[in-house]
């Protein structure tokens, strides 16, 4: 096996990043000759297709998150490491740290992405995304706390604006953020407020396309977009945003006042390109080679979000777990081969489908050449979700949680956590301490 930095004892494997792509490979490693060393700025593997229902207080982040520690216990040939990679040293093959420097033979970089702002970066205060638990726990605090100040509020024009959810980008995240937020405001929150009707929420879902769920068929989107509708949330198409600020967005020529937007458009690969000085497309995902390596560098692997890879049709990869997993398990085979001196054909994506979920029992399913929608869709969505979580106890809580949501439409983590009060919205001078998704913590 190519060794590019020779020194006694096995193989090492340097895996940045225990999302999907960097776990799959960390787990298909194990038993090799290798020795393998996870590093990740956070102690947990977060299953971000839930962090929607955290932002809209279904779950509680435990439900979603998972010990990486505990999750490689057994991979003995694994150990793990906290800490956020600084940047890269392919000349040396060591990867610097905020807290050491990491020699490698083989690195995978499996960073995945944040979400961008088409050069508007000034908007993520007011408009934060969901990527991260915290960005989850600081839209719920924001979402819940609109309600909490609308209650006490006495102009009208100001509680209509906090009675207002913008949400931008009509892909899945943003889908599943308006179907889950006009649930909260009509069933959940319904009875609970004495001088606001939470029914009376505005929910829009603004898009720049002319449909909603656009990676889907025609007819899927079709389905999804009057789903949401009958959930009572405005859709907007073919309407891109112009401008966001603490009270609204512009949409050209209209304006919606609003206290409370969520961004849900456009993603920006973390800086994997920038430590190598690699070839990025405009996202910053590095144009990576049919076995998922560096051009130049055939020791290192980006693989996931952080990676640009094109499928049979010559199109890109959707940045979606199931890509991510498959390429961390390939490149864990291709170590596996070559160290065995045997080589593998290239990387090639085999699509199992696509799942959205509308409110609490709708969802579209594109699965095995089969077009889903309704109750059996999100029957399918449900058993998925809960399969691929990781942990038992997650699995059977987050279960129970949607069987009591089922029936009760209750919405138990309901807590607003970071102020006192009923401070925090954007740009009133009340936000939270270290508030801003991107300033606390940058890709
Ligand atoms: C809200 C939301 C909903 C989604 N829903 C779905 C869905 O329903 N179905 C689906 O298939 N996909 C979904 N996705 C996409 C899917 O989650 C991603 O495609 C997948 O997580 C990509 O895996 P990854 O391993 O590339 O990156 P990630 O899973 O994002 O993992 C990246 C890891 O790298 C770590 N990291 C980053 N930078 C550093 C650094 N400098 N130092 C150390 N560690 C670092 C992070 O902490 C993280 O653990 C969703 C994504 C989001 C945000």
């Amino acid at each position: 096996m190519p060794r590019s930095n020779e020194h006694p004892g096995p193989v090492r494997v340097v895996i940045v990043g225990a999302g999907f792509g960097g776990l799959s490979a960390a787990k298909a490693l194990a038993g090799g000759p290798f020795q393998v060393t996870v590093i990740d700025r956070h102690n947990y593997h977060l299953f971000q297709p839930l962090l929607y229902q955290v932002a809209t207080a279904g779950l509680s982040p435990a439900d979603i998150a998972y010990p990486i520690r505990g999750i490689l216990r057994g991979y003995k040939n694994c150990s793990v490491q906290l800490a956020k990679v600084l940047s890269v040293d392919a000349e040396r093959n060591t990867v610097v740290t905020d807290r050491c420097t990491v020699p490698y033979d083989y690195l995978i970089l499996a960073t995945g992405a944040r979400h961008a702002y088409f050069g508007h970066e000034e908007w993520a205060e007011v408009a934060p995304g969901l990527k991260k638990i915290d960005d989850a726990t600081e839209l719920r605090r924001r979402i819940l706390i609109a309600f909490e100040r609308a209650e006490t509020e006495t102009d009208e024009t100001e509680r209509q604006r906090l009675l207002t959810f913008v949400v931008v980008g009509a892909g899945a995240t943003g889908v599943e953020m308006a179907g889950a937020i006009a649930e909260l405001a009509r069933k959940a929150l319904a009875a609970d407020f004495r001088n606001i009707d939470p029914r009376d929420a505005r929910i829009v879902l603004v898009e720049a396309g002319p449909r909603v769920l656009s990676a889907f068929d025609e007819r899927l989107s079709d389905y999804a977009r009057r789903a949401l509708e009958s959930l009572g949330v405005e859709v907007v198409l073919n309407t891109a945003v112009t401008a966001c600020d603490a009270a609204g967005v512009t949409l050209g020529e209209e304006r919606i006042e609003s206290r409370t937007l969520i961004w849900a458009a456009g993603v920006r690969a973390s800086p994997a390109g920038k430590w190598l000085g690699a070839e990025t497309d405009r996202a910053g995902r590095v144009i990576v080679d049919t076995y998922l390596s560096v051009p130049g560098h055939p020791n290192i692997f980006v693989i996931g979000d952080a990676a640009h890879v094109k499928g049979d049709n010559g199109r890109m990869l959707p940045g979606v777990a199931t890509v991510a997993k498959q390429q961390g398990e390939y490149v864990a085979k291709l170590l596996q081969q070559r160290a065995a001196g045997r080589e593998v054909a290239p990387f090639r994506y085999r699509d199992p489908g696509s799942l959205a979920t509308i409110g609490r029992k709708r969802a579209v399913a594109q699965i095995f050449g089969l077009r889903l929608t309704g109750f059996v869709a999100w029957v399918l969505w449900s058993v998925a979700h809960i399969y691929f979580l990781i942990g038992f106890r997650n699995r059977l809580t987050v279960a129970l949680s949607w069987a009591w949501n089922y029936v009760t439409f209750e919405r138990g983590t309901r807590l607003i956590t970071g102020v006192d009060g009923a401070g925090g919205q954007p740009g009133d001078g009340m936000s939270a301490v270290g508030e801003g998704p991107d300033g606390r913590e940058a890709a």
